[in-house]
């Protein structure tokens, strides 16, 4: 199996693993350290600020995530939730599963996340800001949620030709 995580890579739309909704994380041991470990590599060669585990193609609720890009900042969310939105803002995002979309996209500007950590030990937090955008841009890929679907009239139009593109890709 530790050679099969090596093996990872990042899954590109339309892939239909994108659009699965996650089962349960239930094991915690050294597959999942090596998972984890290997999604980081794979979020940093990337110059991505989050990767959630289907991006991989493991249909697992999990996500790791770097908001600043400093060596302590990384995190591992295992099974999370987003509690008590607050507050509305529009802002660019992108996403590794999706090369060349960059969409504007409505989040909560803040809220509480209940997680567990790569031990499986329950964490609560509040975040804000990038962080509290990208613990929902990836929750969402645990829903089998993309920015695509959440992107307004004028990105519908301006990102059709790229997905388009995206969608040859896959079938070729
Ligand atoms: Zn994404």
């Amino acid at each position: 199996m530790t050679e099969d995580i090596k093996n990872l890579h990042i899954i590109h739309y339309p892939d239909p693993r994108l659009r699965q909704t996650c089962g349960p994380v239930t094991e915690f041991g050294d597959e999942l350290a090596a998972l984890v470990k290997r999604m980081f590599e794979l979020m940093e060669t990337g110059k991505g600020v989050g990767l959630a585990a289907p991006q991989v193609g493991i249909t697992k609720r999990l996500f790791v995530m770097n908001p600043s890009g400093e060596p302590d900042d990384k995190r591992v969310l295992v099974n999370p939730a987003i509690r008590d939105p607050h507050g509305s803002v529009e802002a660019e995002e992108g996403c590794l599963s999706l090369p060349g979309i960059n969409v504007q996209v409505r989040r909560a500007q803040r809220c509480r996340v209940t997680t567990q950590d790569l031990e499986g030990h329950p964490i609560e937090f509040e975040a804000e800001d990038l962080p509290a955008r990208i613990c929902q841009h990836e929750t969402d890929h645990l829903n089998g949620i993309l920015i695509i679907d959440r992107m307004g009239p004028s990105d519908r139009i301006a990102t059709r030709q790229t997905l388009r593109a995206l969608e040859d890709q896959y079938q070729h």
